[in-house]
């Protein structure tokens, strides 16, 4: 209710272009932006402008709710054959003695240490290597699913699976069947990146092109799957190029109607070859937050990581379209730490996140990888944590 008075507020103001008015009003109706519409929300959008617009959009949608999960990442390795200019992870070959390969028996470890932990997903995305094949994949899915059937494997992006497909010759189609059946339950949105290739060709010109990652999408998808995606922003794209990034996942998802969940990912500039580009400004994240959140009017989901943009920032996201703001992660993930992210050891425990997504009044829930309700957290007591004991020791004079 206070969401759409503010907007309604906000179609009150004089001095608001007759641009940006069109689009409110759109957006009170519940009608999609066109292309332009979108270049101009980022030319022209205010910072409490947009937050109004996608705050209205997000109650609307899930009102105060706000979804994480319990998971833990796998990351294979972070050797890789390509070669991306912003990346601050991969160690390429030249350099191996900074890199890790994990066998088949290391990750299957992994996945057992948590055996006695409520995890519902374990998400698994590397670097790209040979070695890790379909054969490989196929039998690290099916090992996992045999062991703890209930684990939902999020697996993988376009860019290995391009490059795995091409290896063992297989089409997309064949492909991504292959893996459903050896147990992948969802794609995590990696490898996006920007699609157009005005920009793609200069910051990761030799990995799957725009083209072939929305192909893959849209195969996995016919299978009846879901999947997510992604936008690096914050480097040397324009404006229309992230719009033109949005436009193409809508039409996907009108036709296929396969994502959940968009997640812009914030460039940061540590350790990489874009060390010299600067990184955006809270403020310039949060108004990409919004915008993505009015533009994809048919996604359910924008997410925000919190280990990537720091816990206060995305407290804020909360105000600016987010609902989601990922997972409990246990410090198993260095993609975000090495690329500069505030938190060096990503971990929070359920409580922890809990409570930071009440402090700023919102109403967490524990989701599974799907979005089926694990927990709702709103009333929920966290049982006393159990103090030390101490015991009198008798005093020798
Ligand atoms: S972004 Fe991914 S594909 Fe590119 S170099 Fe890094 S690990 Fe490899």
């Amino acid at each position: 209710m206070e969401a759409e008075n503010n907007l309604l507020l906000l179609l009150q103001n004089p001095h608001l272009s007759a641009g940006l008015k069109d689009i409110a009003q759109k957006v009170l109706n519940g009608e999609r932006i066109t292309f332009d519409e979108g270049v101009l929300l980022y030319e022209q959008g205010e910072l409490g402008y947009l937050g109004v617009l996608a705050n209205y959009i997000r109650e609307k949608r899930h009102g105060n709710n706000t979804y994480f999960n319990r998971n833990f990442h796998i990351e294979p390795t972070n050797l890789c054959v390509y070669d991306c200019k912003f990346c601050s992870y991969s160690r390429l070959l030249k350099q191996k003695s900074e890199g890790w390969e994990y066998t088949m028996d290391e990750m299957l470890a992994m996945v057992y240490k948590y055996d006695n932990e409520p995890v519902t997903e374990v998400h698994i995305v590397g670097g790209v290597l040979p070695q890790y094949d379909v054969a490989f994949y196929s039998e690290l899915f099916s090992k996992i699913r045999e062991h703890r059937p209930e684990l939902h494997i999020k697996a993988l992006t376009p860019v290995e699976y391009h490059y795995i497909f091409k290896k063992a010759k297989i089409d997309y189609a064949t492909g991504m069947k292959l893996m459903y059946d050896a147990g992948l339950g969802s794609i995590p949105g990696g490898g996006a990146e920007i699609f157009h290739p005005e920009v793609r060709d200069l910051i990761s010109k030799d990995k799957c092109t725009g083209d072939q990652w929305l192909a893959i999408h849209e195969e996995w998808h016919k299978l009846g799957a879901r999947s997510n995606a992604t936008m690096l922003y914050g480097h040397i794209e324009k404006f229309w190029h992230r719009v033109d990034h949005m436009d193409r996942l809508r039409n996907l998802q009108d036709k296929t109607g396969g994502f959940q969940t968009f997640i812009p990912l914030k460039f940061r500039n540590q350790d990489n070859q874009m060390s010299h580009v600067p990184e955006s400004t809270v403020v310039e994240d949060l108004r990409n937050y919004a915008i993505a959140r009015i533009y994809l009017d048919n996604f359910d989901h924008i997410k925000a990581y919190w280990a990537m943009i720091s816990r206060t920032t995305a407290q804020l996201s909360l105000n600016f379209g987010v609902d989601d703001i990922d997972g409990t992660l246990d410090d198993t993930t260095k993609i975000y730490s090495m690329a500069g992210a505030e938190e060096q050891h990503p971990g929070m425990s359920t409580k922890q996140l809990v409570e930071l997504i009440k402090h700023v009044g919102r109403h967490p829930i524990e989701r599974d990888t799907l979005y089926n309700v694990v927990t709702d957290y709103n009333n929920f007591e966290f049982p006393e944590e159990v103090k030390p004991q101490f015991y009198k020791l008798p005093v020798i004079n």
